[in-house]
């Protein structure tokens, strides 16, 4: 018999696509409830068919089922005392997920929401994002269930050095770089910076990142998951002949990642009208005012609905999910996973989206992603779009280790550079692979294959 070029490879899809399923089954019965971690392994292992049906060698070495168990997963106890004298306690996790081609590296959450099945997607997550950067860094992430809202200065510290005595025995620059995430950010970071050395008994200072400038931070670095997706998302928007310039442009959320995402696309010549916190969302048709906005968040800790006490022109609404109601060029997810469903992206469809860049991990629901991409819309996943805040903690690692720091200037050039180069993998890799235009497959191949060979390298460990 004689067996057609076309057929082979429908065959080698078909033993692809049957692995995938495989192994996505187990995921799910080996891990119970874990909705959101499902959710990133399904996005994950429905892009690589074509990667296992071209190198079967993968499939052989078993490195999918080995990629979705995390190496080391640590669950604590976390008690503190509050400001009252009444005993707390929480629940403090690590996920070491994949330490093939670095360090574990990824940040610590503090939200009531985090559990360990939203640990494993954001770690599992970080595996593929961290390795698009092009740097040696391995996936990891952590966090507690600790809800810092509404906590005093003092609570904050006693819980954070808490949970650091704790961590402490499994961190350390070489073996795992813990940073910030959502409720962590240079506050947090610096008490946990304290704590760790108060018991190491030495200035480590590569063991986390986001650090204040003044005891090893790194310029920049603050700006850098903000600053890399807007980066990321003018790379896209550049192909198609557009630009931020004149555009209109909504930004959920305003944390970190969001603020500094507004300010870029403004100084780019965006009008950004709308963003949002856990409660309720701004439009401000003027314009949202950055410097209102950032004394809020940053310094006053306040929630968003007290901006229009000082801009009454601007509404402010009830609930998250209204902001995406309101019409845009460019739309910029940046406050939590899942965030953007099915329904909201049919709504900014409609209303004309032309760019969705991922500023937060994991915002679009799959349903959401596909509506985007069935749409011609272009989007920017967040594996690629919101890597530069772990690509500048990698540069932070490096300054570290060097002893020396560079400027401003220097690793915002660093940054653009490595944001560009994602662009263009996750282009060539979709493009490769049969997928022409569709980054969550190209960011996904991309940032699979560093990996895979450098667990096929390392044998069966
Ligand atoms: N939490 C950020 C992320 O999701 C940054 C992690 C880091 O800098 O290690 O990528």
């Amino acid at each position: 018999m004689i067996i057609t070029e076309q057929a082979m490879e429908s065959q080698e899809m078909k033993a692809a696509r049957s692995y995938v399923k495989e192994v996505y089954e187990s995921v799910i019965s080996r891990n119970p409830g874990e909705t959101e971690f499902h959710q990133a392994v399904k996005e994950i292992v429905d892009s690589l068919v074509p990667v296992f049906a071209k190198h079967p060698q993968y499939m052989h070495r078993g490195i999918l089922e080995s990629i979705v168990e995390p190496e080391r997963m640590i669950t604590f106890r976390v008690p503190w005392v509050d400001d009252e004298g009444k005993v707390r306690v929480n629940r403090g996790f690590r996920v070491q997920f994949n330490s093939a081609i670095g360090p574990y590296k990824g940040g610590l959450r503090f939200h009531p929401s985090v559990n360990g099945g939203i640990i494993k997607f954001l770690g599992f997550e970080q595996i593929f994002k961290n390795s698009l950067t092009g740097q040696p860094i391995g996936g990891g992430k952590g966090g507690s269930d600790f809800d810092p809202k509404g906590k005093s200065d003092a609570e904050v510290m006693r819980f954070t050095q808490s949970f650091m005595t704790e961590l402490c025995k499994y961190i350390g620059p070489d073996e795992d770089v813990p940073a910030g995430d959502i409720g962590v950010g240079a506050r947090e970071i610096g008490y946990m910076f304290g704590q760790y050395k108060r018991i190491r008994g030495g200035h480590e200072a590569g063991v986390l990142t986001g650090k204040g400038i003044v005891y090893g931070g790194s310029l920049a670095r603050t700006e850098a998951t903000g600053y890399g997706t807007v980066y990321f998302v003018d790379e896209m928007l550049k192909s198609k002949g557009l630009s931020f310039e004149g555009s209109t442009v909504v930004v959920s959320g305003s944390g970190n990642v969001s603020i500094y995402a507004i300010e870029k696309a403004i100084r780019m010549g965006a009008h950004v009208v709308a963003c949002s916190d856990s409660n309720g969302y701004v439009y401000d048709k003027n314009g949202i005012n950055l410097a209102t906005l950032k004394r809020l968040k940053e310094i006053e800790r306040k929630r968003i609905s007290e901006y229009v006490l000082e801009h009454p022109h601007a509404e402010y609404h009830e609930g998250c999910s209204g902001i995406w109601t309101i019409p845009c060029d460019i739309a910029l997810p940046c406050a939590t996973q899942n965030e953007i469903d099915e329904a909201s992206a049919k709504i900014l469809v409609e209303n004309g989206v032309k760019a969705v860049g991922e500023g937060a991990n994991m915002p679009s629901t799959l349903e959401a992603i596909d509506v985007f991409l069935a749409a011609g819309v272009l989007f920017g996943p967040a594996k690629a779009a919101n890597a530069g805040g772990v690509a500048v903690s990698a540069l932070e690692m490096a300054q570290n280790s060097m002893r020396y720091s560079w400027t401003f200037e220097e690793v915002d050039a660093k940054l653009q550079n490595i944001m560009s180069t994602i662009y263009r993998n996750s282009v060539k890799a979709a493009e490769e692979y049969g997928h022409p235009g569709n980054l969550v497959v190209g960011a996904n191949i991309a940032g699979f294959l560093r990996v895979a060979d450098a667990m096929m390298a390392q044998g069966i460990v």
